[in-house]
């Protein structure tokens, strides 16, 4: 299965994405995480996507479409892949399409504007593996540590108000476009976002088909 995932930020994407990956055994690939490890690694890429992060705006296409174009390469997302955060923008999309990768399915990922700025705020990651938290949907097992590896958890630069507030106005102007590009070629479903997280991977499941 060749997917990828849509949705406004904090839609609760990269959760249900970590599902899917583990139910139908394939990689879930997240360009957030992998600009974020970029940043925290002080590379050349992380060093010109940080400014854009921080501020709630996109990081240019040809720099993302490179990371992810490398990725796809390998070996491993020959069985399939999850794509989390890509494509982001129109071009994007076409980018995917001009390099021959067939997508299977794009599940579109609904939640409104107001349920998205209060996630945001409870939203935690692992500062050592970037495993995603919210203090109040998903909390962790290991209380104020990561229940997978017990790094420090920590608020995203980019989860404050301002540059929440604009990175809701980029998705509506810049990656709400993708859903008519993926309609047209008869790929998107729709799942809606609950309040309970069980009941969004149950309507995610229903929406792709698969056994909840
Ligand atoms: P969210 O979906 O919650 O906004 P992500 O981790 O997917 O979080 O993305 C965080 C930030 O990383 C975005 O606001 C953007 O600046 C950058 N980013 C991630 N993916 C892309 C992409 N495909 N194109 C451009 N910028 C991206
Ligand atoms: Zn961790």
């Amino acid at each position: 299965m060749k997917l990828i995932l849509l949705g406004p930020p904090g839609a609760g994407k990269g959760t249900q994405a970590e599902i899917l990956s583990q139910k139908l055994g394939i990689d879930t690939i997240s360009t957030g995480v992998m600009l974020r490890t970029a940043i925290r690694e002080g590379t050349e890429l992380g060093l010109k996507a940080q400014g854009y992060i921080n501020a709630g705006e996109l990081v240019p296409d040809e720099l993302v479409v490179g990371i992810v174009k490398e990725r796809l390469s390998q070996d491993d997302c020959k069985k399939g892949f999850i794509l989390d955060g890509f494509p982001r923008t129109t071009a994007q999309a076409e980018a995917l399409t001009a390099s021959g990768v067939e997508i299977d399915k794009v599940l579109s990922l609904e939640v409104s504007d107001e349920a998205i700025i209060e996630r945001l705020s409870g939203r935690r990651e692992c500062k050592a593996c970037g495993t995603p938290y919210h203090v109040v949907y998903k909390p962790s097992s290991a209380g104020d540590k990561c229940s997978v590896c017990g790094g420090e958890l920590i608020q995203r630069a980019d989860d404050n108000e301002a540059t929440v507030k604009n990175r809701i106005h980029v998705y509506h102007e810049q990656t709400e476009p993708i859903k008519e590009y993926y309609k047209e070629k008869g790929k998107l479903v729709i799942a809606y976002g609950q309040e309970e997280l069980a009941d969004t991977t149950r309507e995610v499941a229903k929406a792709l088909g698969l056994e909840a």
